[in-house]
């Protein structure tokens, strides 16, 4: 199929693209909410290097069959990157995003692959308070994503429950982006 990712079985990023713009329209029309969580498997390189590129393969497939056991029919999940996912939760606020979100950053801790140690980090949104449009919302669970990276990761953090904190945040950030020698404000920590 052309919307499914082969490795993992769930949605592509073409898919995730049409999936977000129907929601959205749904949403707005229903006066509904719902959330979106983008995840990112943390120091993925590390696993390469140390136990091999089918290792590699083997835990973004784990996290794909993951992410379908612990979502509701109607959600949405997809692989939007290399080791990056995402899941639309229709008709979902902060807090309900936040509890299935825990559950998987939690269960993927505990997964067992050629003995790595696994964690991964996220980042919620939810319209329409924390943004109205896809870029916006896609910005912001984005943000919230490298938030967990530079906090420490093994984490997933929600835009509506930290907007206070947010707000005196991006000073801090955007020096520890430069110290780091990015070229942009959404460059990567070095671990
Ligand atoms: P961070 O904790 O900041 O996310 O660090 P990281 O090492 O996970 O981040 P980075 O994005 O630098 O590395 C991701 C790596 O994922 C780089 C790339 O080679 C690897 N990768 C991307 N797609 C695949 C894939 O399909 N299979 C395998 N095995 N590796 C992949
Ligand atoms: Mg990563
Ligand atoms: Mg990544």
């Amino acid at each position: 199929s052309t919307a499914i990712d082969e490795l993992t079985g769930v949605f592509n990023r073409r898919f995730f693209d049409n999936a977000l713009e129907r929601e959205l329209k749904q949403a707005s029309r229903r006066n509904r909410e719902f959330s979106l969580l983008i995840v990112d498997i943390d120091n993925f390189k590390r696993v390469n290097d140390t136990h091999g590129h089918t290792t590699g393969d083997a835990v973004i497939s784990a996290l794909g069959k993951l992410l379908k056991r612990s979502i509701r029919s109607e959600d949405t999940p997809c692989r939007i990157g290399g080791e990056e996912f995402a899941v639309i939760f229709p008709e979902t606020d902060p807090d309900g995003a936040m509890v299935v979100s825990e559950k998987i950053r939690s269960e993927f801790a505990k997964l067992k692959i050629a003995a790595t140690d696994l964690s991964l980090s996220g980042g919620l949104a939810t319209f329409p308070g924390d943004g109205k449009t896809a870029a916006e919302l896609i910005d912001r669970a984005d943000q919230m994503l490298y938030f967990a990276k530079y906090s420490g990761k093994n984490r997933v953090i929600c835009y509506s429950q930290n907007k206070r904190r947010h707000i005196r945040y991006p000073l801090e950030w955007e020096l520890k982006v430069t110290k780091n020698g990015g070229d942009s404000g959404k460059t990567k920590s070095q671990d």
